[in-house]
């Protein structure tokens, strides 16, 4: 066993087991919860009161440091059975949500996880997102802090994008997209019934029966029977649920009703949406040109008055409003 070349300054904290009991088979990334140098992660990580260590340290710059030797257990993951069989990495982050690490520290995270795979004959990373997958490391071998303790480590940042960190891994690793040619997926239970869960398909022992609507994650198939993580079930009476898009896209694109409701109103100031007959001139004008409304001659006042065409009924418009009211919370 070696110590990764990358790492440029080696300060072994107290905080250990020597040597680990388990061999290499994991890796675990965490976020330091501040944007610090590998001197200051030393330091923090080699003092007995901290009570806490790693086995290396990504500082700001994007420069690696060892705190505990690969041979031995470091203390930071809030679990010993998965720092026995993990190398852990602290990363240098913000020190708020949701705790990004920057463009350095993450080129060097990615060399640094290819080289530890690679001098311990771990063949690619594997990511399910499935704290129920933990120790079934040939298809799931990164893990989270979070898992294992009230803690919000990695933070949001990084363990959104532990599926990218991933596939940048094993592209180092040459890894082809057609070696990991089976992807879990959730599904749901359903049999009025419930499910048994079997020690094998068909006709194993039935371990438990999953009651009706029970979601899981099928990690491995074999015909038409798929694994739970706990034992095998017949795939005829579960509905796959469709696949979510990576989170760390979605976390950008996704806009909930209150975040609606707020544009809308601010949009509405701009438009200085109190004055009828001022902001909806250009609109009606718009409309009558379009002939989307037929203007059918003059109201005392001067304004045209309306008439709905054909093109949209004023149900289709009503409909219309009704449902922009309800996404807005006013109906
Ligand atoms: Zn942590």
């Amino acid at each position: 066993m070696s110590n990764s070349a990358l790492s440029c300054m080696r300060v072994i904290s107290p905080n250990r087991n020597s040597p680990r009991n388990h061999v290499i088979d994991t890796i675990t990334i965490h976020c330091v919860v501040g944007q610090t140098s590998v001197e200051w992660i030393c330091n923090e990580f080699s003092r007995s009161s901290k009570g806490a260590s790693c086995n290396y340290g990504i500082g700001v710059d994007g420069r690696i440091c060892t705190i505990v030797d690969e041979c031995d257990r470091s203390w930071c993951t809030s679990s010993a059975s998965n720092d026995n069989r993990a190398i852990t990495i602290e990363c240098a982050s913000d020190a708020f949500y949701p705790y990004a690490i920057n463009a350095s520290v993450w080129k060097s995270l990615i060399e640094l996880c290819a080289d530890i795979c690679r001098r311990n004959n771990i063949k690619q990373l594997k990511w399910v997102d499935n704290k129920a997958l933990i120790g079934q490391v040939s298809v799931q071998n990164m893990t989270a802090h979070r898992w294992f303790d009230n803690k919000s480590c990695p933070g949001d940042y990084i363990f959104n994008r532990l599926g990218q960190i991933q596939k940048e891994v094993n592209q180092k690793l040459g890894v082809t997209s057609v070696d990991t040619a089976f992807k879990s997926y959730q599904a749901q239970v359903n049999a009025d019934d419930g499910l048994n869960c079997r020690t094998s398909p068909i006709n194993g022992q039935v371990i438990k029966t999953y009651p009706d609507g029970t979601v899981f994650v099928i990690s491995k198939e074999n015909g038409n029977w798929g694994y739970t993580g706990e034992g095998w079930v017949c795939l005829d009476y579960v509905n796959k649920i469709a696949s979510a898009k990576d989170p760390s896209t979605k976390e950008e694109i996704i806009m909930d009703g209150k975040q609606f409701a707020k544009l809308w109103n601010e949009m509405r100031k701009a438009w200085q949406d109190n004055d009828a007959s001022g902001y909806s001139e250009e609109a009606r004008k718009w409309a009558i040109d379009s002939g989307l409304i037929a203007g059918t001659g003059k109201l005392g006042n001067g304004e045209p008055n309306y008439a709905w065409a054909d093109m949209l009924t004023r149900e289709q418009l009503v409909t219309v409003l009704f449902r922009y009211a309800q996404m807005i919370g006013k109906a």
